[in-house]
């Protein structure tokens, strides 16, 4: 009866372009990027204004119905699905995509939650700007789904994560109150910084409807490399050269085993070898600035500095833009490459930079002894401590059993994590996915705090049950 009620006073408040109801209208709402899917939501709310948020979590709160905010489900550990139970109404921002402002000279931005990524940073070009975060998934997640998820990606190491690039927030509180925290400024330290609970809440605390992001100079200058070398000793100690010796300008320096530059060939057939012989190991280097610096004499000295040390076996460096986005290719298509064998382990893990190859050296021993036959794909963002430690499992497995079989590894791997004080998520955050693992390694003290938050934003539960902490019961 509620549920009814709900979708009829929604049907009314937000029009016929706000509220899908039929089953094929919504299929688009239910699966994320990974092919995941839980089950069929109540309805999905399409909310054109901040106005418009506040009057659906209104009726929600008052009818006692669940919600789901949803950015471009690029979130990879089920946090945007709706629930298998069919009783979550999906709140998706998607026409909410408008640039309020921007402010070349403050370098900062206003925008709608819905705004996708990509349209972000270009809006940002357009002013001789930049912002700075990049993703994979940037033609399609959304502003509210990268400060909801804390998104990190490819310039962490430089730029930081969404928490150090948003300046001010608009939310929705579970209770249709609206927090304006839409301030510009670069510095402010008025009491407890409310704006840094949500970044990272995963929809839990609020619906992020706008915010204010920090911009950068737009780079004139890029120069990227493609490195081969034969050991993750070699890797970390060019990364410490790189670093001193760029000047603060290193951008990207990613970590690629040779196993994906294979995945990534099979996946874009245009791609080729880049190099005449292959090395176990390749780091994708950049370099940027926006100033009249010689970087092309920064990277050649960075090159000569590593070939003599024995660090740097080969490497391709990209003369041109059209060359340099081959060189990223690779790191895009081996993604696809992995997503074309089926289902895997999945994992976002940070170590310290400087403990990644014992780490690797450890995980790997610990993984292969339990499943001889399965394959390790470990790459990630070294700048950030930050690997991608995937498992394939074996080639004859048979499906029903890969699902445990995963599962049991990841355990495997989480443990000798702990050995390490290392964090089983650096970047995708808990969702569902990793609940059961999170929680393990809680303590009571924070458990006690993370669950007192919760119940201070959300004391009737309402907002994205289950997903970082348990329903409560
Ligand atoms: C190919 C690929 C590459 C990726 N690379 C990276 C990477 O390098 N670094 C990285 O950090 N992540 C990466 N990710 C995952 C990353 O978390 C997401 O891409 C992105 O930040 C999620 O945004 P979204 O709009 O798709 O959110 P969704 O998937 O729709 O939602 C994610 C979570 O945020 C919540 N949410 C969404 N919008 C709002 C809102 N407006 N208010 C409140 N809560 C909201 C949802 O409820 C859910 O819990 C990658 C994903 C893919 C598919």
């Amino acid at each position: 009866m509620q549920r009814d009620a709900l979708v009829a006073a929604l049907s009314q408040r937000l029009g016929e372009r706000g509220l899908l109801r039929e089953p094929d209208d919504m299929t688009r709402y239910v699966a994320d990027w990974a092919g995941d899917r839980l089950g069929m939501p109540l309805a999905v709310a399409r909310p054109a204004s901040t106005e418009e948020v506040i009057a659906t979590v209104r009726l929600c709160r008052d009818h006692g119905v669940p919600m789901v905010p949803q950015g471009g489900h690029s979130g990879l550990v089920a946090g945007a699905l709706p629930a298998a139970d069919g009783g979550e109404l999906v709140i998706s921002l998607e026409r909410m995509n408008r640039i309020r402002a921007i402010d070349p000279i403050s370098f900062t931005m206003a925008v709608d939650a819905g705004c996708i990524l990509e349209s972000v940073k270009q809006a940002a070009a357009e002013h001789e700007c930049e912002f700075p975060l990049a993703l994979g998934a940037q033609g399609s997640c959304q502003i509210g789904g990268n400060i909801a998820t804390n998104a990190g990606g490819l310039n962490v190491l430089r730029y930081g994560m969404m928490r150090q690039l948003v300046l001010g927030l608009e939310v929705v509180l579970p209770d249709g109150r609206l927090w304006d925290g839409m301030t510009a400024l670069h510095k402010d330290n008025r009491g407890y910084a409310l704006k840094q609970l949500f970044l990272g809440s995963e929809g839990t605390l609020g619906i992020v409807t706008g915010a204010v992001l920090k911009l950068t100079p737009r780079a004139t200058q890029t120069r990227t490399a493609l490195l081969g070398l034969d050991s993750l000793e070699a890797v970390i100690e060019l990364y410490g050269l790189a670093r001193c010796d760029c000047s603060d300008l290193l951008s990207a320096f990613e970590l690629i085993p040779r196993r994906c530059i294979e995945l990534a060939m099979e996946a874009t057939s245009t791609l080729s070898d880049p190099m005449d012989h292959s090395y176990p190991w390749y780091v994708l280097l950049e370099v940027s600035a926006s100033g009249p610096l010689d970087l092309g004499a920064m990277l050649e000295h960075l090159l000569e500095q590593g070939m003599e040390r024995g660090l740097v076996l080969d490497g391709a460096l990209a003369a041109s833009e059209v060359q340099s986005r081959q060189l990223w290719q690779f790191r895009e298509s081996m993604l696809e490459g992995q997503r074309r064998r089926g289902e895997h382990l999945r994992t976002d893990i940070s170590v310290p930079i400087s403990a990644i190859p014992a780490f690797v050296e450890e995980a790997s021993r610990s993984v292969m002894e339990a499943s001889p036959e399965c394959e390790i794909i470990a790459y990630g963002h070294v700048g950030d401590g930050n690997l991608h430690f995937n498992v394939l499992p074996p080639p004859a497995m048979p499906e029903a059993e890969k699902r445990a079989h995963l599962h049991a590894l990841e355990e495997r791997l989480f443990e000798v994590l702990d050995g390490f004080v290392g964090s089983i998520s650096a970047e995708h955050g808990i969702g569902r996915t990793k609940q059961s693992a999170y929680l393990a390694r809680l303590s009571p003290v924070e458990r006690e705090l993370a669950e007192g938050i919760k119940a201070l934003f959300d004391p009737d539960g309402l907002m994205n049950p289950g997903r970082i902490l348990p329903p409560r019961g």
